[in-house]
């Protein structure tokens, strides 16, 4: 019931083992009483999933503002507008989706049959960070769902005030006996992860995914492991720099950076390097004005280490190994966690902005020779969750599209693929591994399970039993 649930996750944010196993267990019973098989279960699921977001989008985004200052508008459109069109596009393609696919036999078994059935994986635990805390925590919610699956859902204790809406309102509007939410860090999910679940749904950084999937191996449970990774961007001269400027300040900038298909940093040739920098930065102001700090369309960050590791980014004056140039921002005011939006020019490769994600609102643009040289300078990296090419060449573009390995590639647009159910979204090795949304997220919590099916009558499996001097004949 509603109440054990709420008692049991109380106790689990004591740190009881005994209570997340209790969870667990409750979950897997409703599971085995099949009642999240039907079709019928999973539409009225998606249903109130659709109110809860309709009746209660203003106190969501409120959440998310609390959190970080999010801008309203910005968790409509990018969180509960995208959950909300995820539903509307899978709920009625169930059918379809989870229906028999017959299949043709090898006629060594002739007469018989054989299909494929998609069936839910069980009870599926869904780990979510803090950035689009709404979003990545219902959106792979909305596709187990689909799939038939119950979950257990483990918001970020990063961003509270959305974590706590939820484990308030998911049980309100979800089956209770289907689906909790547990709240806490990394104590609590290590708790939870020692449970046994048959689907970890993991999004966040590298280094707690292989965490995960360690702790998922010692079970020998499926993960989806959704990480970040450096997203670069290639600018040649053909490209329309105008907007190829605006459109990378939208996704470099919009939740202050910390999106993580954002471009993390653009390689631009020499002839428009300087001129890209500075038409990017004229972006920031139409977009922000000319105090961002003022701007209710600015996030901020979401808490002062992050704060810190990003300000020990900024080129240093009293450094002389850092020659880059800040075009715009570089400042920031701690006791208001924002930080401005920032242009780097003539930054190094070797510089600490271009070690590690930046998750935040730092845009390096480095010069690059041309399209060859980028493409070796991105696969001498991990590879990204996203790579972004504004180039009018057909040629470059298809030259991107074949030699470099991103989970997604992006002509003229940044995040634009995360938008689209039809798209399936993932990364590739250091970025991630699975991929979800619309039919990608159902199969990702689905087992296509195989079957075939003999009649006894007439046993023609005779012609393959031993002795083998028959196949001999045939063969
Ligand atoms: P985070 O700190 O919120 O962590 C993510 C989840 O892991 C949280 O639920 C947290 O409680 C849990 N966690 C943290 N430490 C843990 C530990 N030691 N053991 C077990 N669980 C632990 O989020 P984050 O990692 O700061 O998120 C930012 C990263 O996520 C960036 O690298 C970004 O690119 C990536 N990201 C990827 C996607 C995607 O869809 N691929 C989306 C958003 C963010």
């Amino acid at each position: 019931t509603y109440e054990t649930i709420n008692i049991q996750t109380s106790q689990v944010n004591d740190h009881s083992t005994q209570s997340a196993q209790q969870i667990v267990t409750h979950l897997r019973h409703t599971f085995r009483s099949n009642k999240t098989r039907s079709l019928k279960w999973r539409r009225s699921q998606l249903n109130a999933m659709e109110r809860l977001l309709r009746d209660h989008a203003d106190t969501l985004t409120r959440a998310v503002r609390n959190d970080f200052d999010k801008p309203i508008s910005e968790t409509m459109l990018m969180e509960i507008n995208l959950i909300l069109e995820e539903i509307r596009f899978v709920r009625p393609r169930l059918a379809h989706w989870s229906a028999r696919r017959m299949k043709p036999i090898h006629w060594l078994l002739q007469p018989a049959t054989g299909w494929t059935v998609a069936e839910p994986k069980g009870v599926a635990l869904v780990i979510s960070p803090w950035n689009y805390p709404i979003l990545l925590s219902l959106e792979p919610m909305v596709d187990a769902i689909a799939a038939g699956n119950c979950v257990c859902l483990k918001p970020s204790e990063l961003s509270p005030a959305t974590s706590q809406t939820l484990a308030d309102l998911i049980p309100r509007y979800l089956d209770r006996d289907a689906f909790a939410v547990i709240q806490g860090g990394p104590h609590e999910t290590s708790k939870l992860l020692d449970q046994s679940f048959d689907h970890i749904f993991y999004t966040g950084g590298g280094r707690v995914g292989s965490i995960v999937m360690a702790a998922a191996a010692k079970q020998l449970t499926p993960v989806t492991l959704e990480l970040g990774g450096k997203s670069p961007v290639f600018v040649d001269r053909t490209a329309n720099l105008d907007v190829a400027a605006k459109r990378i300040a939208w996704g470099r900038f919009i939740n202050a950076g910390q999106t993580c298909v954002a471009p993390d940093y653009v390689l631009a040739t020499s002839d428009i390097a300087d001129d890209l920098a500075q038409r990017i930065a004229r972006a920031t102001k139409l977009f922000f004005g000319n105090n961002p700090q003022q701007s209710n369309s600015y996030a901020r960050i979401i808490n002062e280490r992050h704060y810190d590791r990003l300000m020990s980014l900024m080129p240093r004056a009293d450094d002389p190994s850092s020659a880059a140039h800040v075009v715009c921002g570089g400042t920031g005011d701690r006791s208001d966690r924002y930080i401005a939006p920032t242009v780097l020019t003539h930054v190094s490769a070797s510089a600490p902005v271009m070690q590690e994600e930046i998750f935040g609102p730092i845009l390096p643009v480095i010069e690059i020779a041309d399209a060859a040289s980028a493409i070796a300078f991105i696969n001498a990296r991990p590879r990204p969750l996203a790579c972004y090419v504004f180039s009018r060449r057909r040629t470059v573009r298809r030259l991107f599209e074949r030699e470099t390995s991103s989970g997604a590639l992006g002509f003229n647009l940044p995040l634009g693929h995360l938008i689209s159910s039809r798209l399936p979204f993932g990364g590739v090795g250091a970025s991630g591994m699975g991929s979800y949304h619309g039919y990608a997220g159902f199969l990702e919590f689905s087992h296509v399970k195989t079957v075939i099916s003999k009649p006894a009558f007439p046993d023609t499996l005779a012609l393959v039993y031993p002795a083998y001097d028959n196949i001999k004949r045939m063969l």
